[in-house]
C-alpha cells in the first residue's frame, strides 16, 4: 500500500508569505481563467473569486459574451475577454497559470478553446484543468495540452473515472498514480482528486490527503472555487506541490469555519474569507 501524509494547519504557514511593502502587483503573479459557457455562468464566476480572493496579482478571464457584463459587476478587479475574440490566443503566453474548465462546457466553441491553448502554451506555464476540460480530454487525449510545464489536474472522483478509465470503487492510490503517470507524457503532472477527503497525487508518487473539509461543502461551485483558489495561489507562490497543498488545506478550513455555525456553505462564502483567514497564516 501507498503511504499517505496527512495535510496539516502547517503547510499554510509555509506557503502564504506577509508581503514585502515594496512589491507591486506584477510579483503576485498572472492568472487567465477560461470557463462559463451559455448556461454555465455562475461557475466561471466563482473560480474568478477564489483567484481574486486568494491574491492573485493580475486576473483575466474569458468567456461566453453573455457572461461578461454579470463579471464586470460582481468583479471588477478583474479583466475580461469574449472568448471568441482572437486576441485571446495572444493574452495566453502573457500568463504565469491558466485555469481551464469551469463551466467551460463540451461544446465546439469549448474543443476549440482547447486547441489554441494546446498550441500556445509554453513551459514555463502552469495549466490547471477542471470539470468539463477534463471531460473533453476524457473524449480525445490529443486534447491535452502538453507543451505546459506543470499540469493539475482538479476531477472529482467521477470525472476521474472518465479520464483514467478506473472506476470509482477502484480508484487505489496505485491505480491512481500510475494512471496520472501515464497521462503527464513527460510533464510535471499533479492530481486533485476530490471527495470528502481529497488526495493529491504528486506524478513522483507521493500521496497526500486532506482529512478537513465538511458536508455542508457539497454543493454546486465548491469546485469551480478550489480551481480559482490554487490558480491563485499558484500565480503568488509558484508551481510547487506544497502551493497546491496549502490551496486544497485552505479551500477546506474556510468551509469548516463557516460550516460552524451554518447548515450549509456557499462556495462564495469561502472565497470571502479567505483574506482574512490568509493574514493569520501569514
Ligand atoms: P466539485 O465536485 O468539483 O464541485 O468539488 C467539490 C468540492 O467540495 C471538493 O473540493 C470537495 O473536496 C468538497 N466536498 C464536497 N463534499 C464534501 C464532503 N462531504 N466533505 C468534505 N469536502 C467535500
Ligand atoms: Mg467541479
Amino acid at each position: 500500500m501507498t503511504d499517505e501524509i496527512t495535510i496539516s494547519e502547517d503547510i499554510l504557514k509555509k506557503v502564504i508569505k506577509l508581503r514585502k511593502s515594496n512589491t507591486h502587483k506584477g510579483n503576485y503573479g498572472r492568472i487567465l481563467l477560461i470557463g462559463g459557457s451559455e448556461n454555465y455562468g455562475g461557475a466561471i464566476i466563482m473560480a474568478t473569486e477564489g483567484a481574486l480572493n486568494a491574491g492573485a496579482g493580475l486576473i483575466a478571464v474569458a468567456t461566453h459574451s453573455i457572461n461578461l457584463t454579470a463579471l464586470h459587476a460582481r468583479d471588477p478587479e478583474a479583466m475580461y475577454i469574449d472568448w471568441k475574440d482572437n486576441k485571446l490566443a495572444s493574452l495566453v503566453p502573457q500568463m504565469d497559470v491558466i485555469v481551464c474548465g469551469p463551466g467551460l462546457g463540451t461544446g465546439d466553441q469549448a474543443k476549440r478553446l482547447l486547441v489554441m491553448l494546446k498550441e500556445k502554451i509554453t513551459p514555463d506555464q502552469t495549466l490547471v484543468l477542471d470539470a468539463s476540460a477534463i471531460d473533453l480530454i476524457s473524449e480525445d487525449k490529443n486534447l491535452l495540452p502538453v507543451k505546459a510545464g506543470h499540469l493539475i489536474f482538479t476531477p472529482h472522483q467521477m470525472e476521474w473515472q472518465r479520464l483514467s478509465g478506473i472506476r470509482i470503487e477502484f480508484q487505489t492510490d496505485q491505480a491512481n498514480l500510475t494512471a496520472l503517470h501515464h497521462l503527464a507524457q513527460n510533464n510535471n503532472a499533479t492530481l486533485v482528486l476530490k471527495s470528502n477527503h481529497t488526495h493529491v497525487y504528486s506524478e513522483y508518487g507521493t500521496v497526500y490527503v486532506n482529512r478537513i473539509g465538511n458536508p455542508g461543502m457539497a454543493t454546486g461551485g465548491t469546485g469551480d472555487t478550489l480551481a480559482g483558489i490554487i490558480g491563485g495561489f499558484i500565480a503568488q507562490f509558484g508551481p510547487n506541490p506544497d502551493t497546491i497543498l496549502a490551496a486544497v488545506y485552505l479551500h477546506s478550513l474556510a468551509g469548516d469555519l463557516i460550516y460552524q455555525d451554518h447548515y450549509l456553505v456557499k462556495p462564495t462564502q469561502i472565497s470571502s474569507l479567505l483574506p482574512k483567514l490568509m493574514k493569520k497564516y501569514a
